[in-house]
């Protein structure tokens, strides 16, 4: 009976952790979502903040945060799984080659990508005629996805599903460099995602790349930025390890997206919800 009992919760727990983790390599892990939230939240003006407000109550939440990682997590919601699926291509965006030049009906067919999620739900967000509920889930998408286009393997050029199929070595165990640049990298500084938030802010207001011109969509903007960073010499690290000087050179990069993925999304919000 006691045994039983015991594989039915090894199983339960199973059940619980196995789509947690499945999920986790979808995207900047759960800190880096957070952190961003947390920056923009920061930078919100008083009339989008009352707003932003609003809606998580509707959605019965009361920070941006906890909602920053939502889209990654449908698919283990059985009343929101079809959602989840619908939604799974608007995480990312494939580039061609190292010109990291976008090509909307190419590389974003039927606006099935980050960008095209972006323009969707921009424009949900700022309809003050679509209901509560529906800007409510607009809000996390949007919060979701300027993060996701910063983290530069979600916007990559390569054939191997944005890392995820790309082996390294990191520590001494196997991972691949998706992970490591969702998450692990970001491990390294050993601080919970409030005290991330602290340091980064610390570090002062984040010099944006000037638009390019004549690139009128600037989450295109954002995804080439991403691409070129894919693109430049060392990012597939050497023999796939992943050594102290590869971490040194590449952490702060990843930092300098979560600052610009935070200023920008309070940017975009300020904008929409004025
Ligand atoms: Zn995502």
């Amino acid at each position: 009976m006691k045994a039983a009992l015991k594989r039915r919760s090894i199983a339960l727990v199973l059940a619980l952790v196995v789509p947690a983790f499945a999920s986790t390599v979808q995207a900047w892990g759960d800190i880096g979502h957070r952190i961003v939230a947390e920056l923009a939240w920061r930078q919100l003006d008083p009339a989008a903040k009352a707003e932003v407000t609003r809606l998580l109550r509707v959605d019965g939440s009361d920070s941006l945060p906890d909602i920053a990682s939502w889209p990654d997590h449908l698919r283990d919601m059985p009343e929101k799984a079809a959602l989840g699926k619908a939604t799974g291509p608007l995480h990312y965006v494939n580039f061609r080659d190292d010109r990291c030049r976008y090509v909307p009906p190419r590389d974003c067919a039927d606006g099935r990508c980050v960008i095209g999620g972006l323009e969707k739900y921009v424009a949900v967000l700022r309809d003050r005629h679509a209901s509560d509920a529906d800007r409510a889930d607009a809000l996390k998408f949007v919060v979701h996805f300027v993060g996701d286009v910063h983290q530069p393997l979600h916007a990559g050029n390569r054939d191997d599903k944005g890392g995820n199929e790309y082996q390294v070595q990191f520590d001494g165990k196997g991972t691949n460099l998706h992970r490591v640049w969702d998450s692990q990298m970001l491990y390294t500084r050993d601080l919970k995602w409030q005290a991330y938030a602290d340091r980064l802010a610390a570090e002062g207001k984040v010099k944006l790349p000037r638009p390019i011109a004549p690139l009128d969509n600037p989450y295109a903007q954002w995804a080439e930025e991403s691409c070129k960073i894919v693109a430049g010499r060392g990012f597939y690290p050497d023999g796939h390890r992943i050594d102290d000087a590869y971490v040194a050179k590449n952490l702060p990069v990843a930092e300098t997206r979560l600052r610009e993925a935070g200023k920008r999304l309070a940017d975009l919000l300020n904008k929409t919800l004025d």
